[in-house]
């Protein structure tokens, strides 16, 4: 499943096709939804927001268009409709001037009056956005300070969209090494310093595997190092086996909360 920063970066691709153009045609596979495609077609795009891992595209009219893309949807784009590939037709085709966007597999797809969209169920209960820049360490202690996350282990805790929205399973990992600590810790049992490490890494991890997303659609400029040293890549996550990064012992890899989880005994504690 796409995890924040990818769902933040197809966001951004989205915005560049749609914002602040008119769509000139909309198309849904369900019946109900195609019915009230007036409510978008001929609308001019608004924005296109990601929060958690669901795509807000808002239009005028005040309606927004929700989807997530759970395990299987994915988007395709093209210059134009007709350019995308044959096949299943997209349960959601998005066409403006600038060109097409396709929503394709088994996606949720809603439509909602945007002055009602935090009512909708999956935003209702979402956290902190990890990858929101106006979600800092302040607000990620507060939610740990919550009661019904006290006894939680951090591999569970840390794929809750309640308490962190946008976590995902590999940024789990990479999450973890970087604070140093150990899946199986159980959150009320952190001391302050450890609270403090796993909230700076929080933010910091999906928002560096974020903009590495962004490099790879945008062309190479002159600040081409700081690209490069923004550029991503895991320490932990896929590399069973593999010598830890910190040089004090294996990458081992176990099933925790039913997912894979990457961590190293030598240093995670
Ligand atoms: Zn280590």
């Amino acid at each position: 499943m796409p995890e924040g920063p990818e769902t933040h970066a197809l966001a951004d691709r989205l915005s560049l096709l749609l914002v602040d153009e008119t769509l000139t045609r909309v198309r849904f596979v369900d019946p109900k939804l195609q019915r009230r495609r007036a409510v978008l077609e001929g609308k001019r795009v608004l924005a296109v927001e990601a929060r958690g891992k669901a795509l807000l595209t808002a239009v005028e009219g005040g309606c927004t268009l929700y989807t997530h893309s759970h395990l299987f949807g994915f988007w395709r784009f093209a210059d134009e409709a007709d350019a995308l590939p044959d096949g299943a037709p997209p349960r959601l085709l998005l066409v403006t001037v600038r060109g097409a966007a396709a929503l394709y597999a088994a996606p949720s797809i809603s439509l909602w009056r945007t002055d009602t969209l935090d009512t909708q169920p999956y935003l209702a209960r979402l956290g902190p956005d990890v990858l929101d820049p106006a979600v800092d360490a302040r607000i990620l202690l507060a939610q740990m300070r919550i009661p019904r996350f006290a006894k939680r282990t951090l591999a569970m805790l840390l794929l809750e969209q309640d308490f962190a929205a946008g976590m995902g399973n590999y940024l789990r990992s990479e999450v973890l090494f970087q604070a140093r600590l150990s899946p199986y810790r159980i959150l009320q049992d952190l001391t302050t310093g450890e609270r403090r490490r796993l909230a700076n890494a929080l933010l910091d991890v999906p928002r560096r595997a974020y903009r590495a997303k962004h490099d790879d659609v945008l062309p190479p400029g002159k600040d081409y190092l700081a690209r490069t040293r923004a550029r991503f890549g895991f320490e932990v996550f896929e590399r069973a086996g593999a010598p830890c990064p910190r040089g004090d012992g294996t990458v081992a890899e176990i099933r925790l909360a039913g997912r894979r989880l990457y961590w190293c005994p030598g240093c995670q504690h």
